[in-house]
């Protein structure tokens, strides 16, 4: 993969529906879904299936796609997934009109369905139980067994197939099973099982049903129910397509075709949502929305922009090989579209005090500072400038190392849109922890230069000791230390990867009085230090701020690097 391909050139699905459009296989249609189960939040893998799926319904003309909820194990799921799930998609910036559907909607469909299969001698109830299911089916090698009970009469099959429903028969006692072949190279046609019983509530039917379909009986029958065209799922459901074509064919209904594409994998980053799952269980983040989490939610709260997503979505593409994708690239995509957007701010994450010795006690002046040089739009602010500021501690040297061009004792250096000044003395503590530097201005060099043409070696942030406003700030890095989590010693797991310094929290930052009313949500750029978003926690007595991201870019170094080797 290379950021740099332009995306011209079709990728092999869309290539598939533009072919289909043109030999019009469906009457000109295309209708695709996408069809999470709501038993956990979206993740960026989820923003690459939705990003797919919408995008083609909407990039072909009357082109339409479902949001459907896969929701037949009453088990896992809730309605508040549903709801997020809704929220994560719309905030991604799509839209599925009136076209939200449910599997649980079709219980009944799918129930004349099952029936219909039983009355052609294709499908049988199975009086094992799970163990020896497992056992009969075979393995790769060695071909399953037949069931002692795949010659019951379709009588037979009707009659208890009823029971199973009206709530005769214990969990786990009888399944409903597809009269396929015991001996076929595809284990998932060995009479796969179409309904289990489940005494269980459903979120939406309540306790109506206690058979509820499997996912390889449900699937194709929702997407022919809803006429969908394309069906585009992840690889793994490339040995299933067979099983999704026999169910439609026996039944001789609407059949759509499934094209099957390489899942999204991130370097640093667990995808499933039964991990990210336990990773909130288990109280090692703070919820399903933690900033470091690579839910929807948590990269919104962590600042990422609906824009930067669907931008990433584009650039990895869609293919057939699963592979893994750099995270840097994601925040590469990231940082261009909030270097366009991000209004640039004064904040000063570990403080440092400078008295400027010459400049009037009471005095404040209010300095033009530029909000985007990336966007003559954006215009300019006022930042107050006083005697007593702070400068980031990073940003001073006792004794400067070779190449430290900051400030440092006796050195001159330009406070960004005020003056150039020049350090005169280090104030330190018992400890011998510096407290305070002391410093001279030259009053000529308002603005930022000097009238003799001097010039100075660096520019610094700053904010104003007591016009500035508190504030946290939280300092993020990768959730996992190994570039792949699941690469473990035996007997630990994935959460033995766990990055013990994925979260450093900064308590006395100090930020330019314009942020006063910043809102949650809001993204800046922290001059010189990063992007940052105001997070839900952030209250009048104290702004909170997310790192979304620093500035550096390591993605654009490693494609100069790819570019020179060319
Ligand atoms: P997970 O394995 O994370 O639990 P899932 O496949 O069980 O995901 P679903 O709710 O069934 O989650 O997924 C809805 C859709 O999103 C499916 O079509 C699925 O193929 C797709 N999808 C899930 N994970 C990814 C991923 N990493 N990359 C691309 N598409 C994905
Ligand atoms: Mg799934």
């Amino acid at each position: 993969m290379n950021a740099d391909d332009s995306t011209t050139k079709l990728d092999f699905i869309r290539a598939i529906v533009a072919e289909d459009l043109k030999t019009n296989k469906w009457d000109g249609r295309v209708v695709t879904r996408f069809p999470p189960e709501p038993n956990g939040y979206l993740h960026i893998g989820h923003a690459k299936s939705i990003c797919l799926n919408f995008g083609i319904a909407a990039e072909n003309r009357g082109g339409l796609c479902n949001l459907r909820f896969d929701d037949t194990n009453p088990i896992k799921e809730e309605d508040e997934y549903v709801e997020a799930i809704k929220e994560d998609v719309r905030w991604l910036g799509f839209d599925w009109g009136d076209r939200l559907y449910f599997g649980s909607d079709y219980f009944e469909q799918m129930y004349e369905y099952a029936v219909q299969l039983i009355k052609a001698g294709k499908a049988y109830v199975c009086d094992l139980g799970p163990e020896q299911i497992r056992e009969y089916r075979g393995t790769l090698t060695e071909p399953g067994k037949n069931c002692p009970y795949r010659d019951r009469t379709i009588d037979e099959n009707l009659d208890l197939f009823e029971r199973m429903r009206k709530g005769e028969f214990e969990a786990g006692s009888r399944v409903l099973r597809a009269k396929i072949d015991m001996a076929s190279a595809n284990l998932n046609m060995r009479d796969p099982v179409m309904y289990r019983i489940l005494h269980v509530e459903h979120h939406r039917t309540g306790d109506k049903w206690c058979i509820y379909p499997t996912y390889d009986w449900a699937h194709g029958l929702e997407d022919s129910i809803e006429r969908i065209t394309h069906s585009i799922c992840t690889l793994e459901f490339e040995n299933h397509r067979p099983l999704y074509d026999w169910f439609l064919d026996e039944l001789g209904v609407y059949h759509p075709q499934q094209i099957e594409f390489a899942r999204l994998n991130l370097s640093y980053t667990v995808m499933s949502k039964r991990k990210l799952q336990q990773l909130v269980q288990e109280g090692l983040v703070s919820g399903w929305d933690d900033p470091r989490m690579p839910t929807i939610c948590g990269l919104r709260r962590r600042g990422y922009t609906s824009e930067s997503i669907r931008n990433f979505c584009k650039r990895i593409g869609v293919n057939k090989f699963n592979s893994t994708v750099d995270i840097a690239l994601l925040e590469h995509c990231l940082r261009e579209d909030l270097n366009k957007t991000s209004p640039r701010v004064m904040a000063v994450l570990r403080p440092l005090k400078v008295v400027i010795d010459n400049y009037p006690k009471e005095k404040v002046e209010e300095l033009e500072a530029v909000n985007n040089p990336e966007d003559a739009g954006a215009g300019t602010r006022k930042v107050p400038f006083s005697r007593e500021l702070y400068i980031e501690q990073e940003d001073f040297m006792e004794e400067p190392v070779k190449k430290f061009y900051r400030l440092a004792p006796g050195r001159e250096v330009r406070l960004r849109y005020a003056y150039f000044v020049t350090c005169t003395d280090v104030i330190k503590d018992e400890s011998g922890q510096i407290v305070e530097l002391h410093c001279t201005y030259d009053p000529t060099t308002r603005g930022g230069d000097a009238p003799d043409g001097r010039k100075v070696k660096s520019t610094l942030h700053w904010v104003s000791a007591s016009d500035a406003l508190e504030a946290e700030a939280r300092l993020y890095d990768h959730l996992f230390s190994k570039e792949d989590p699941d690469d473990v010693a035996e007997g630990e797991d994935f959460k033995s990867n766990l990055n013990p310094n994925s979260l450093e929290i900064l308590s006395s930052c100090r930020v330019e009085p314009s942020l006063s009313k910043a809102k949650p949500g809001s993204r800046y750029q922290f001059e010189r230090m990063g992007y940052f978003c105001v997070d839900p926690d952030s209250n009048e007595d104290k702004l909170v701020f997310n790192r979304t991201v620093t500035l550096r870019d390591p993605w654009a170094k490693i494609q100069k690097a790819q570019k020179q080797k060319r």
